[in-house]
């Protein structure tokens, strides 16, 4: 049995979601079918879920949101249309959009949820109507009855444990089941959502869940490249690829895969295949456990900007038992999740993304440090950029951390920190964000050109 999940561009549609039928039904162990909302048609269109938080923002704000819930009407009429569907179809479209809007909005957060989830929600109910049209047994599935249980935290939910013995009855189910990605509910059954994304995230805890053989993932690309394409001219394609250097290239702005999404399949071991709904017939690329590493030991180079350090020192630092400790401490009295702390005899920076160190915070935590830590100096510098070279070969080969700084180097890239080490698949460079194309470009040239 298969998992595919299909993304909003895959979806944005009458022709797209007809050609997503025709993958689906091509292959008969595709059973388990995950869609996002209809994405974005052409470059300067908007996505229904970004017209449904329209919608949300709307009626928080004391307006009705009638005019906006009409474009999410107007792109459901138009694809039910295109998909030749009877008019109750669209009918009920509408009236479980009405519904929404009519709930009361005084828990802003579950209230916009509920707004979020319509995307998902009648983009299955419409794709398991086009393929009975067709003559499949398709049914929708829905998360509450499966048994898709989250964490009680809107817009950034996590599945519970207990969502998969539940979840693992979907196996058994005849025909095709077509599952809205991107939420499910909490324990006391409100209406959640996962991060931004999520459908990847609901398609690989379904993956996991029913044990599938394969989780694919389609998407808008042929593949993951070697690098971004706009920052590196025809980048390589990557074949094959652990999931653990998936997830570092994810966490360092590789978009193609929500990288929460990789947990689920993880553990399960499960394999998963990014393709490209345009294009089924291209290889794709394949994320497994382990891979035969070759003679190119790294495989890709990504970058990701919006962070900040703070730079602490402190004589004798080293000897000072629980210095650490109560540095962290400040951070987590703050509510502020640090990202990396390279240390040195005397010193240790703790990184964090900017979006959690505003600078009100920043005095706070400054003045806490210099006064309860006693330290000798502190600083901050903001505007950072991580650049990630990642690959499963960089435990074994010698002479990449030369090449990488050498690289650097040559293009007059200053270097604000280094992290070699601590992970076994890759090396982590701390620039400026103003560097960051030329930093990804010398380093690709350096390992695949
Ligand atoms: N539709 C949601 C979003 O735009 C979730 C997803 O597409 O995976 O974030």
């Amino acid at each position: 049995m298969k998992t595919a999940k299909f993304g909003g561009s895959s979806l944005a549609s009458a022709d797209l979601i007809k050609s997503v039928c025709d993958i689906i039904t091509s292959a008969p162990e595709r059973r388990l079918v995950v869609v996002s909302a209809p994405g974005k048609r052409f470059a300067e269109d908007t996505k229904v879920t970004d017209l449904l938080i329209a919608v949300a923002e709307a009626r928080l704000t004391n307006h009705s949101g009638v005019v906006e819930l009409e474009r999410v009407k107007e792109r459901f009429g138009e694809i039910a249309n295109g998909l030749g569907l009877p008019p109750e179809s669209i009918q009920m479209v509408r009236g479980d959009l009405d519904d929404r809007l009519g709930q009361d909005p005084a828990n802003g957060s579950l209230f916009t949820d509920t707004m979020k989830a319509a995307g998902e929600d009648n983009c299955a109910h419409l794709v398991a109507d086009y393929l009975r049209q067709c003559g499949h047994e398709a049914h929708y599935i829905d998360p509450r009855e499966a048994g898709m249980t989250l964490s009680d935290e809107p817009g950034n939910a996590r599945v519970l444990r207990q969502s998969y013995g539940k979840l693992r009855q979907l196996r058994e189910r005849p025909g095709i089941s077509v599952f809205p990605g991107f939420f499910g509910y909490s324990e006391s059954g409100k209406l959640v959502t996962f991060p931004r994304g999520g459908s990847d995230i609901t398609g690989a805890i379904l993956a996991a869940a029913v044990d599938a053989d394969l989780y694919e993932n389609f998407t808008d690309v042929d593949s993951v490249f070697t690098a971004n394409p706009n920052v590196v001219d025809n980048p390589k394609p990557v074949a094959e690829i652990t999931y653990r250097e998936m997830r570092e290239l994810s966490y360092a702005g590789f978009s193609v895969l929500h990288d929460e999404a990789l947990e689920p399949v993880f553990h399960a071991g499960i394999p998963v295949e990014i393709k490209n709904t345009k294009n089924p017939q291209a290889p794709g690329t394949r994320i497994v456990r382990e891979r035969e590493v070759g003679d190119l030991p790294v495989v890709g180079i990504a970058a990701t900007g919006g962070f900040c350090t703070v730079y602490v020192s402190r004589y004798l630092m080293n000897r000072e038992v629980g210095f650490g400790r109560r540095l962290l401490q400040i951070y987590e009295d703050e509510a502020i999740p640090f990202e990396h702390a390279p240390s040195g005899i005397d010193n240790m920076s703790v990184v964090a993304r900017e979006e959690f160190f505003p600078h009100a915070v920043e005095e706070r935590v400054l003045r806490r440090i210099r006064t309860e830590l006693e330290a000798d100096e502190v600083t901050v510098e903001r505007g950072l950029a991580l650049v990630m070279v990642v690959g499963e070969g960089m435990q074994y080969a010698i002479g990449l951390a030369a090449r990488a700084t050498g690289a650097l180097a040559g293009a007059a890239i200053n270097l604000e920190m280094l992290n070699q080490g601590s992970s076994e698949v890759s090396m982590m460079f701390g620039v400026k964000e103003v560097d960051v194309p030329a930093a990804v470009r010398s380093l690709y040239d350096e390992f695949f050109t």
